[in-house]
């Protein structure tokens, strides 16, 4: 079956962390775009060029920070996706002069950029990760009242209804 990628995460960033699949469950994780071919479905899909490398490191640095914000917990290795955005920015060109856009030469230094993007513009009091046990993906809530629980509400959503269902129907 080929790969159909869900965007729910509101920002193309959160997207991209969010192609590894039962991230906090070790027994099912996958990694959704380890293979080349697969990479570029997603790629195409958020409308970045395809090929080239370097989305993992991207992906995984990007992570580190945004998972620790989303639960209040102290993010890590902010150094690094330093780095990262900074080595964007000095290899990109600007495109747009007022408001201001970069354009970089490969969907890593695109996606490091959206990093930078991210953090400024969105207000990550927002931030949230999905409460399914094993899920793991991170969103943006723009819901009005900011009481968005799951990645989707018809997959992990639908997944803990039909828990607390056999929970209440058991405990009869
Ligand atoms: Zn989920």
């Amino acid at each position: 079956m080929s790969y159909e990628p869900e965007l729910v995460g509101g920002h193309v960033l959160l997207d991209l962390v969010n192609t590894v699949s039962w991230r906090l469950d070790p027994a099912r994780r996958v990694d959704r775009i380890a293979d080349p071919a697969a990479r570029d479905v997603w790629l195409r899909a958020v409308g970045l060029p395809t090929g080239g490398d370097g989305l993992e490191e991207v992906r995984e640095t990007a992570y580190g920070v945004l998972q620790p914000l989303a639960v209040g917990t102290e993010p890590e290795n902010v150094e690094g996706l330093r780095e990262l955005m900074v080595t964007a920015v000095a290899r990109a060109r600007i495109v747009q002069l007022s408001p201001l856009r970069w354009q970089a030469d490969d969907a890593a230094g695109e996606l490091a950029l959206a990093a930078w993007r991210l953090l400024e513009g969105e207000d990550l009091s927002r931030l949230r990760q999905c409460q399914d046990d094993g899920c793991g993906w991170l969103f943006l809530d723009r819901s009005k009242n900011g009481s968005r629980r799951w990645c989707s509400s018809a997959d992990c959503g639908n997944r803990a209804r039909a828990k607390r269902h056999y929970a209440r129907t058991h405990a009869r």
